[in-house]
C-alpha cells in the first residue's frame, strides 16, 4: 500500500498552475497501489485534483462493471462470453472477431452477433448507473467537467442527465453545439439501430429486440420506404438494396460515422477548453484511436501544469506511457471515488449548497458592517441616551445572525467540517467581541450611570 515517488518532471513550458502542482508531474509513470489516506503522493493528487478547475475524463468498460456489465477483455468480460457462446457451433479464435466488421460476410456471424447484441442490449436497460458515473455528473453539477471521452457504448451516464453525443451535430456554430455536449461516446451507442445502407438511426422496439433475439437483423424501414416510392413513381429499383439495422456501435476496421465531428471537437476542447487534469477510468488503453487522444490532451495539460492520471486495477504497459501519464491509482474506479468523499468532502457539496453558503456569508457580512455602522455611530455619545432603542436594533441584528448560522449548519453536514466552517467559527467569535464593546460602551451611557 505504498506509492511509488515521483520522479521529477522534465521541464515543461508555458505552465500556468502553481509550483505545488508542477512538482506533481512525473517523468515516469508512477504506481500508487491501493487508497491509503497516509500516502503522502495520494493525498496530494487528491488535493489537486480538488483544486483543478476544468477536467477531462476519459472512461472504459470498468466503470460499468459495478453495475453488471461486462467489459471486454477481462476473462468473463465480453469477448470471452461470445466466444463461449458460440464454441459448440463454430470455432472462432477470438471473441475479438465477433466485433470486426468482416463479421458482416458470414451469416453464421451475422446470427451471433445479432443474438449477443439483444442480450447486451436487455442488461444495460436493467443497469443503474455507477459511482462513478455519478462523481461525473457531479464534476459537471459543479462546472468542473470539460468533457467526458468514453469508449462505452452502454449509455448509462445518459440516465443521470449527461447530454450525450448520440445526435449528428450541424456544421454550423458547431463550437456552441459541441459546448453543450457532456458525454462523447468513441465507440457509438448501444442503445440505437443504424442501417448498414443509409446509415439512419432508430430507437430499438420490441418487434427488432425480438428479431435481433433470433439471430436476425431487421430490414431498413427507411430504404424499405425509398423503393416503395420509386416503384410507385415507375422508376427502376434494379441495384437498390434494402440495409438492415445493427446495434448503432463502431466495430474494428470500420470508420466512426462521427469521426470528423469527434476530431473537430477534441481540437476545440484542447484549444480553446483549457484542461487543467485528465482522469482516465477504468480502460487499459489498448485502442490506438484513444492512446492518440490520451496523448493529445495529455501535451496540452502537462503544458499548463496539470496532471494525468489512470484509475485502474489492471495495471498498462509502462513504458510507452512515460511523460504522457504521470500516475496509476490501482483500484476500482467506485472505491477511489468513495476515498475522495472522505477525503476532500467539500469538493462534492452541489453547486446548490455552494450557492446558498455564499448567499449567507454576504448576508452575514452585511449585517457585521450593519453592527460596526452602529458601533461608530454610538463612539460619540448623543445628547439624549438611547440604550433602548440601541438594544432593541442590535437585538434583531443578533437574531438574524443567529438564525443565519442555523440554515448555514443545516447546509453543512455534521461530517462535513470544513474551512468554511473554520472561518464562521473565526467570524462567530468576532461578532461575540463586537457585541461584548457594543455593550460596554452602550452602559457607558446608562441614564443611571449618568444620575450617578
Ligand atoms: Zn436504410
Amino acid at each position: 500500500m505504498t506509492s511509488v515517488s515521483p520522479s521529477p518532471p522534465a521541464s515543461r513550458s508555458g505552465s500556468m498552475c502553481s509550483d505545488f502542482s508542477s512538482s506533481l508531474q512525473t517523468e515516469k509513470l508512477a504506481h500508487i497501489m491501493g487508497l491509503n489516506s497516509d500516502d503522502e503522493v495520494l493525498g496530494r493528487i487528491t488535493k489537486q485534483l480538488g483544486r483543478s478547475r476544468k477536467i477531462a475524463c476519459l472512461t472504459g468498460a470498468g466503470i460499468s462493471c459495478n453495475a453488471g456489465i461486462p467489459d471486454f477483455r477481462s476473462s468473463d468480460g465480453l469477448y470471452n462470453l461470445v466466444k463461449k457462446d458460440s464454441s459448440q457451433y463454430w470455432s472462432i479464435k477470438s471473441g475479438r472477431e465477433m466485433f470486426d466488421i468482416s463479421l458482416f460476410r458470414d451469416d453464421f456471424k451475422i446470427s451471433i452477433f445479432a443474438k449477443f447484441m439483444e442480450r447486451l442490449y436487455s442488461n444495460v436497460q436493467l443497469a443503474k448507473p455507477t459511482k462513478t458515473h455519478k462523481f461525473i455528473a457531479h464534476l459537471k453539477d459543479r462546472n468542473k467537467l470539460l468533457r467526458c471521452y468514453t469508449q462505452n457504448i452502454d449509455g448509462l451516464e445518459e440516465n443521470i442527465g449527461l447530454v450525450m453525443s448520440n445526435r449528428k451535430l450541424p456544421l454550423s456554430s458547431f463550437s456552441s453545439h459541441w459546448r453543450n455536449l457532456d458525454v462523447v461516446q468513441l465507440h457509438g451507442d448501444l442503445n440505437s439501430l443504424s442501417c448498414t445502407k443509409c446509415f439512419q438511426t432508430f430507437s430499438w422496439n420490441r418487434y427488432w429486440s425480438r428479431c435481433l433475439r433470433r439471430g436476425e437483423l431487421p430490414l431498413c424501414p427507411h430504404c424499405e420506404a425509398l423503393i416503395n416510392q420509386r416503384m410507385n413513381e415507375g422508376k427502376r429499383t434494379l441495384g437498390s438494396n434494402v440495409g438492415v439495422l445493427r446495434p448503432n456501435i463502431v466495430l474494428y476496421g470500420e470508420n466512426h460515422p462521427s469521426c470528423e465531428m469527434i476530431t473537430q471537437g477534441l481540437n476545440l476542447d484542447i484549444i480553446k477548453g483549457n484542461p487543467d487534469l485528465l482522469i482516465i477510468m477504468g480502460t487499459s488503453l489498448k485502442v490506438d484511436g484513444v492512446k492518440q487522444l490520451v496523448k493529445k490532451l495529455s501535451k496540452r495539460i502537462h503544458d499548463r501544469g496539470g496532471l494525468i492520471i489512470l484509475v485502474n486495477k489492471t495495471p498498462i504497459g509502462d513504458s510507452s506511457w512515460h511523460g504522457i501519464i504521470d500516475y496509476q491509482i490501482h483500484s476500482d474506479c467506485d472505491n477511489w471515488v468513495t476515498f475522495l468523499e472522505s477525503e476532500i468532502p467539500d469538493f462534492f457539496k452541489t453547486q446548490d449548497q455552494i450557492n446558498k453558503l455564499r448567499q449567507l456569508k454576504r448576508e452575514a457580512s452585511d449585517l457585521r458592517r450593519m453592527m460596526k455602522a452602529q458601533k461608530d455611530s454610538i463612539s460619540t455619545p448623543p445628547t439624549t441616551p438611547l440604550r433602548t432603542a440601541l438594544h432593541s436594533d442590535n437585538d434583531v441584528l443578533n437574531v438574524k445572525i443567529t438564525s443565519l448560522n442555523k440554515i448555514k449548519r443545516k447546509i453543512l453536514s455534521p461530517e462535513n467540517s470544513s474551512e468554511e466552517d473554520e472561518e464562521e467559527n473565526t467570524n462567530m467569535k468576532k461578532r461575540a467581541k463586537i457585541r461584548s464593546t457594543f455593550d460596554d460602551k452602550t452602559s457607558l451611557i446608562d441614564p443611571a450611570d449618568q444620575m450617578n
